[in-house]
């Protein structure tokens, strides 16, 4: 795959349009006034802004928020973004009314100004990649970049349509290391390969199992997932949760990776799930019993696994992670793969709160801002928003 970065690219003078992931979490304080409540992807996309304000740049920002459903919706304005870009930034950051349109013309920005454009899914437009909704976000600009990994999985007019207008198109910085190590460790990884895969369902993850399958030398599957494959082996799993339609496949995927997949030897289970319930570790599961983590057993099975590789790929948590101490085989997992001292790449929402949880985020390579889009990759299917990039 090839294409520009925004580092290739003059952009004193000009004037850049950045889709940036700024679907920050908001939530009504006690007087009805709408509040960030956590700014990670804001200061994740500043490398990019600033890089294109210090290169002498007039930067217009656009990004989708909610799902207003095509229609403008105070409670989903980037408004508080506005605000908080500002305050990082250190220098104004001006808000258009809307994304399109003569007033939005008007307020174009000179070279080292900042724009927010509104909420681009206020207009339906967005969503279904109108072409002449994309022409008139394109004609904003001289350049565009794309620093939203989060949204390259979504053919939209701002992360899709519109590129085919715009004079030159780039990858922002936060795309670029996305992509960077996604692809690594998806085409070239340093050897051994692990990947540990967890979560609710095999079915969200099939083809990421079976993609990543091709490249890694080892897949270490835990979370409720494990059940699916354990039954289609004809092991007894109790209640724990199950997706029986999907035992077929479970055992075409055991067939077709053969022994690169593991599964966990030990289980701890429950009667009830609830945080602290009575619990106990477990080889076989007794019927009545629900299996909530890995037992210490496969604990130390993948920490070895994972002590040994050089690169680790990891999605989804272990067990119910949310409810301690059903968040112990993914702690522990999580320092293994810190001690690992192998490139090491996370993604999903669920994994990232568990190298916060356990204390090693700054140990880990890369955690990838796009879950839904981070997914995509690694199952190999093309991000429309990096194809583009790519014409
Ligand atoms: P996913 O979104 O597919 O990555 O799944 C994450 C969810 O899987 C988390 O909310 C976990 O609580 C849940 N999960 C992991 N292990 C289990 C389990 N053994 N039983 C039920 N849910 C689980």
């Amino acid at each position: 795959m090839s294409y520009l970065s925004i580092r290739d690219l003059d952009l004193k003078g000009k004037r850049v349009f950045i889709r940036v992931d700024f679907n920050v979490p908001l939530q009504k304080n006690e007087k009805g006034i709408m509040e960030i409540t956590s700014d990670k992807r804001i200061k994740a996309s500043l490398p990019t802004i600033q890089y294109a304000l210090e290169h002498g740049a007039g930067v217009i920002l656009a990004s989708h928020l909610g799902r207003p459903k095509g229609k403008p919706n105070p409670e989903m304005s980037l408004q508080p973004v506005a605000a908080r870009l500002q305050e990082l930034l250190g220098r104004p950051v001006k808000m258009a009314p809307d994304c399109i349109g003569p007033e939005v013309e008007a307020l174009k920005p000179a070279p080292g100004e900042v724009l927010l454009l509104e909420n681009l899914r206020f207009h339906p437009e967005e969503e279904k990649n109108d072409p002449e909704f994309a022409k008139k976000l394109a004609a904003l600009c001289d350049v565009y970049v794309n620093d939203a990994f989060g949204s390259a999985h979504r053919a939209h007019a701002s992360t899709e349509g519109m590129i085919q207008f715009v004079p030159k198109a780039a990858a922002g910085l936060l795309m670029e290391a996305e992509l960077k190590y996604l692809g690594m460790a998806t085409t070239n990884p340093a050897r051994p390969c692990v990947a540990i895969l967890g979560g609710a369902k095999v079915s969200d993850k099939i083809e990421v199992i079976r993609n990543l399958g091709k490249v890694v030398d080892k897949l270490l599957i835990g979370g409720a997932m494990a059940y699916t494959f354990l039954k289609a082996q004809g092991l007894p799993i109790g209640k724990s949760l199950v997706e029986d339609e999907k035992i077929e496949l479970a055992k075409s995927l055991l067939a077709e990776l053969g022994g690169k997949l593991m599964l966990p030897v030990d289980h701890v289970v429950v009667s009830e799930i609830a945080a602290g319930a009575a619990n106990e570790v477990v080889a076989t599961i007794p019927d009545a019993k629900i299996g909530v983590d890995i037992g210490p057993k496969t604990i130390d099975a993948y920490s070895k696994v994972i002590a040994g590789a050089k690169t680790v790929i990891w999605n989804g948590p272990m067990g119910i992670f949310e409810k301690p101490p059903f968040d112990a085989g993914t702690v522990a997992l999580a320092k293994a793969v810190a001690a690992s001292g192998a490139v090491s790449i996370v993604g999903g929402g669920d994994s990232e709160k568990a190298i916060k949880a356990a204390g090693v985020t700054s140990k880990i390579t890369h955690v990838s801002t796009g879950g839904g889009a981070s997914l995509e990759f690694l199952a190999g299917i093309k991000l429309p928003g990096v194809a583009a990039l790519n014409r």
